[in-house]
């Protein structure tokens, strides 16, 4: 994926940003798009969103180090807009087989592009903090990272939801 032609994000791309962490991680991270770091790097979440996802993470007991983090589109759109609904369809077969060849048990989807990835009709209001399932997997909706830079009110909910799913870690089978 890393040399994909397949939409114009390619055109003003540095590099691409398939995801980074252990392909057998229980846990899969699921963010927007990268950022102008992320382009820089084609690592994700390297920037202050990357910090604020640490500190979740250890929330729920686990180190960035332990799970997969990945974006629904794997190139930067320019000057950070939401990826259009083109940009992310023609994505998606690569988060899809990223899903079926590590089987994770819980996919983290961070803010409202992963999660109308998934469940198009949700809204993170209803949905946030609670396992989802769909297709025989195990989806876990919240916000953003970056969301509790702009709206601070959403630091306390995002940790909130972060030890909720620890919780759920501890609850499913190995
Ligand atoms: N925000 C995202 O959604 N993904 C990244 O990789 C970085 C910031």
């Amino acid at each position: 994926m890393i040399g994909c032609t397949k939409c114009p994000l390619h055109l003003t791309r540095t590099k691409a940003v398939p995801g980074e962490g252990p392909s057998d991680a229980a846990v899969m991270v699921v963010g927007e798009a990268p950022g102008a770091n992320e382009d820089r790097e084609g690592r994700p979440f390297v920037g202050a969103a990357g910090q604020n996802l640490q500190a979740l993470l250890s929330r729920a007991g686990l180190r960035r180090e332990d799970v997969f983090i990945t974006n629904v589109v794997k190139c930067r759109p320019p000057g950070n807009r939401r990826p259009t609904r083109v940009e992310s369809v023609t994505c998606h077969p690569y988060l899809r087989r990223q899903i079926e060849l590590m089987e994770p048990r819980v996919i983290v989807l961070l803010g409202d592009t992963a999660l109308k990835e998934i469940f198009p009709e949700g809204t993170l209001g209803e949905m946030h903090g609670r396992p989802a399932r769909r297709s025989e997997r195990t989806y876990y909706p919240t916000y953003h990272p970056a969301s509790m830079i702009y709206n601070a009110s959403l630091k306390a909910v995002l940790e909130g939801d972060f030890e909720g799913l620890g919780r759920l870690l501890q609850t499913l089978p190995g």
